[in-house]
């Protein structure tokens, strides 16, 4: 087998080694039928079967209750900031947001086209280095629904609690979906790309709860609508059939872990390693404030922007890659989704010490 390296990447991220070689194989000649994966009929009962697979251990792996349809779409996750709003919203109609990131601001943009916004907390002034608390925003009771980014990709900060509404809760989890336990029945639509913590780029999973699939505006077009794909099984047209795959894949090997409970404690216990060695001194400093700190993204900064060049360099020369942080912020950025392995943490702390030790500040 060729030598990987540790891979810090954001998105697309590190995937299990045993997945990538099963990929490998499968794309050749799925279940010895002679045919690779990728050349069969979204239609064929093979592939049926594999998109049905994939959708049962989602059920399965986060409990999701029979009342919510699980989709499989394109257009990214990105796309899904235009598409709730579309659905949801209209003349006259109003939704809640809290904008803790880019990702949030970028939804927060779309949803302005649909109806009107209510921006309930920013974080932008301070870098977007903290979520809010419950208590630092309120609801309007007009309003449709609460939209949250459940984990800051880019600043390195996440929910530690899920906010608490009588309203519809939507949350983008693109990078922290099945990191940890969430209970499904609280929300109304989970979304999330697939390239972060579930798979190969391509296909966005969403969640919605069934009653939401009869809101949408009549004018809203077919592809554009949720309930023309639940009502499909997500095959009204071709789906991103690799990329489903690929989730299938990984999600086989996230049960095999012990499912979500078991590999959150890996993720508390590995986020832990890192942010010990950054809290250890004055040299590496964290971006996000501690309460509001990332199982999953960890962004640090060192003393000057020349030794983080440096460092970043170096790290690569050891097969510690990915590691540049996002460039609206700068500095270092480690992500360390639930395929990224504890060794690849404890490598990286053991070279940020050394780092320290050879370059004072
Ligand atoms: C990466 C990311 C996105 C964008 O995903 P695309 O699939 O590239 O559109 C959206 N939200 C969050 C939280 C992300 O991390």
């Amino acid at each position: 087998m060729v030598d990987r390296v540790y891979n810090f990447s954001p998105g697309p991220a590190t995937l299990p080694v045993e997945v990538l070689q099963q990929a490998s194989k499968d794309v050749v000649n799925f279940k010895e039928m002679g045919i690779g994966l990728i050349e069969m009929s979204h239609r064929s009962k093979e592939f049926m079967a594999v998109t049905d697979d994939a959708e049962q251990l989602l059920r399965e792996l986060m409990e999701i209750p029979a009342n919510y349809k699980v989709l499989f779409l394109q257009g990214g996750a990105s796309s899904q900031f235009y598409m709730i709003p579309m659905n949801l919203l209209g003349e006259g109609k109003k939704a809640t947001y809290l904008n803790t990131g880019a990702w949030s601001k970028k939804a927060i943009k779309e949803a302005k086209l649909f109806g009107e916004v209510d921006v309930a907390f920013s974080s932008e002034e301070q870098t977007f280095n903290r979520v809010p608390k419950q208590s630092e925003y309120s609801v309007a009771d007009d309003s449709e629904y609460l939209y949250f980014v459940s984990n800051n990709t880019i600043y390195g900060t996440q929910f530690p609690e899920i906010p608490v509404t009588d309203k519809v809760l939507i949350s983008d989890m693109s990078s922290d979906i099945l990191s940890r336990k969430i209970d499904v029945s609280k929300f109304g639509i989970i979304f999330a790309g697939a390239q972060k913590n579930m798979g190969p780029a391509g296909v966005t999973i969403v969640i919605i709860r069934d009653d939401l699939l009869e809101k949408t505006p009549d004018n809203t077009p077919t592809m554009l609508t949720y309930k023309t794909h639940a009502d499909k099984g997500s095959m009204f047209n071709t789906p991103p059939c690799f990329a489903i795959y690929g989730v299938g894949e990984v999600l086989k090997w996230l049960k095999k872990q012990g499912g979500v409970a078991a590999i959150e404690a890996i993720n508390i216990e590995k986020a832990g390693i890192l942010y010990d060695c950054i809290d250890s001194g004055e040299y590496y400093r964290g971006h996000a404030e501690v309460e509001s700190r990332s199982l999953m993204n960890i962004p640090f900064n060192l003393p000057t922007p020349e030794l983080e060049a440096q460092f970043i360099a170096e790290a690569a020369k050891v097969g510690l890659n990915g590691l540049k942080g996002h460039r609206s912020i700068g500095g270092c950025r480690a992500s360390i989704y639930n395929a990224f392995p504890k060794e690849g943490v404890e490598k990286l702390v053991a070279f940020m010490k050394e780092f320290e030790a050879a370059n004072p500040a």
